[in-house]
């Protein structure tokens, strides 16, 4: 076989990145928006040894799983990687993937795993869901101002039809209509990111999905906007608009935002809230969510770090929530807490509640949050998750074995927090460093709550637990990112004899 040729394929399986996967003559090839089911003519992209990459030529019969983009870019934007794929398919993808990572790398049983794995939470819309995004603006070759998505893996801006994101809200096309407006009447010049020139750089939009609050930021490579006035005028007309500001990012960097933000009209903040559902269970152990009368509120600025599907991120929350099985009494950590969005959860059924988190802005905001939901038991420290509990951890062991002299009361670490009865953790992809692993071992609460974005570091660190002497009590995934191979999964733990 050579590269372009074309060859027929049954695709069997699909890859962790959404790809199909099918075999002919010996080879297994890896094949981009292909679906499972699919008879396909493909083409050779790249080929190895004994594996190769192809290309979808021709549909010949297409899987019963296959379904109609809703997108036309759908293919060349990095968004959504497995919009072909039904809903349905795509879930049962996402469970199986935490599955066969619980199975491979964290060497659980099939029995083990079947008797803890509660169905995944699917979203009831899986378009629309996304509350917040951040639109690059550029120019196209006629010289027509361009805002859309990057193309897969590149910086070349991609219009979206009609400014109509599917995972975005419905006002985000108006939006950008208007800025574009906006520009072109004003001579507003977008940046270049070649020639280091121009003004508007990116577009982010926030809505509250609760309040429907709208916040727009332009992030400009200047530190003002020429007829500033006309962009109010055009953007405050649209329902809801709360915020506009603009954002100065004059650096020569993939980061969107820079640190400086003005606020050109409204308020700083949008408000959102999150609402803590009661989780139930039908005899076959499908579960449900009915919404309580508990509800977080969040103020949201421009650079402030917030879940960005917000409906998912309540039933996931109240399954952490569920799985800590709190009642009052408790202490509890939350590692890795960003703005305390778990931890204030926490706080309305524990004791105390005591979060860490590595950015010293987002223990700002988690402060901040704390106070505007009068909630007074949760106590939050800027650090690295495994230093912080690691120290804690060792001071208090030395304080246990030195005779505590009278006046030194004050300086000793409650004690409560050596002893803690529930730790949850919500780490980034890579997972739970080893440190911080060991020490939450030996604190030893009764429980432990992990919540993963990467099912496979959190399938290596449930092994680590449970060689220390946990057990999985019960594993859910839950789909934050319909039409995208992320999944999230919480997982309860609980120590062995206890
Ligand atoms: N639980 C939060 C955020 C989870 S995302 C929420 O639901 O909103 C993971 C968080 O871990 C990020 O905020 C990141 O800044 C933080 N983080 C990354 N490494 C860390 C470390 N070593 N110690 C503490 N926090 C860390």
């Amino acid at each position: 076989m050579q590269k372009n040729d074309i060859f027929q394929v049954e695709i069997k399986d699909i890859g962790v990145n959404g790809e199909g996967i099918g075999k002919y003559e010996e080879m297994t090839f890896f094949i981009k928006d292909a679906v499972v089911g699919d008879f396909i003519e493909a083409k050779v992209v790249k080929l190895k040894k004994n594996y190769g990459y192809a290309r979808v030529e021709k549909v010949i019969k297409p899987s019963k799983d296959r379904v109609e983009l809703k997108c036309d870019i759908a293919k060349q934007c990095g968004g959504c990687q497995i919009q072909q794929i039904s809903y349905e398919r795509q879930l049962k993808f996402k469970e199986d993937k935490v599955r066969n990572n619980l199975l491979r790398i964290g060497n659980f049983s099939e029995e083990e795993i079947d008797k803890v794995f509660e169905p995944i939470v699917g979203m009831e819309n899986p378009f629309r869901y996304r509350n917040k995004a951040q639109y690059p603006v550029g120019t196209e070759k006629d010289g027509n101002i361009v805002i859309g998505f990057y193309a897969q893996r590149t910086h070349s801006i991609i219009p979206i039809n009609n400014n109509d994101c599917k995972l975005g809200t419905k006002e985000n096309a108006q939006i950008l209509d208007l800025i574009k407006e906006y520009m072109q009447e004003n001579s507003v010049k977008p940046y270049d990111e070649s020639k280091k020139k121009g003004l508007v750089r990116h577009v982010l939009i926030r809505k509250g999905f609760e309040t429907n609050q709208i916040m727009v930021c332009l992030i400009i490579n200047g530190d003002k906007l020429p007829k500033e006035e006309k962009l109010i005028e055009k953007l405050k007309k649209v329902e809801g608009m709360t915020s506009i500001s603009l954002n100065k990012n004059k650096e020569n960097t993939n980061v969107i935002l820079g640190k400086e933000t003005v606020i050109l009209w409204g308020e700083p903040y949008i408000k959102d809230y999150i609402t803590l559902n009661d989780v139930k269970r039908d005899e076959q152990g499908k579960i449900s969510f009915e919404k309580t009368d508990t509800k977080v509120g969040y103020q949201i600025s421009a650079q402030s770090f917030f879940q960005v599907n917000p409906q998912q991120t309540e039933k996931l929350y109240s399954l952490a929530l569920d799985y800590a099985d709190l009642h009052g009494k408790e202490s509890v950590w939350d590692l890795y807490c960003g703005i305390g969005t778990i931890s204030l959860f926490l706080a309305n059924k524990a004791q105390n509640v005591y979060g860490v988190e590595i950015v010293e802005q987002a223990i700002d905001d988690a402060k901040r949050n704390a106070k505007l939901n009068h909630i007074e038991n949760a106590n939050f420290f800027v650090g690295k998750a495994e230093e912080i509990i690691s120290e804690f951890y060792q001071s208090n062991s030395k304080e246990k074995s030195n005779t505590i002299k009278a006046g030194e009361t004050d300086n000793l670490v409650d004690s409560q927090m050596m002893t803690p009865d529930v730790i949850v953790v919500d780490p980034p992809r890579k997972g739970c460093d080893n440190l911080c692993l060991d020490t939450m071992l030996k604190m030893s609460p009764s429980k432990i709550v992990y919540v993963s974005c990467d099912s496979a570091t959190l399938a290596r660190d449930l092994r680590y637990l449970c060689d220390g002497g946990y057990q999985l009590k019960k594993v859910c995934p839950v789909d934050q990112f319909a039409q995208t191979v992320h999944v999230e999964t919480v997982v309860g733990l609980q120590r062995v004899n206890y």
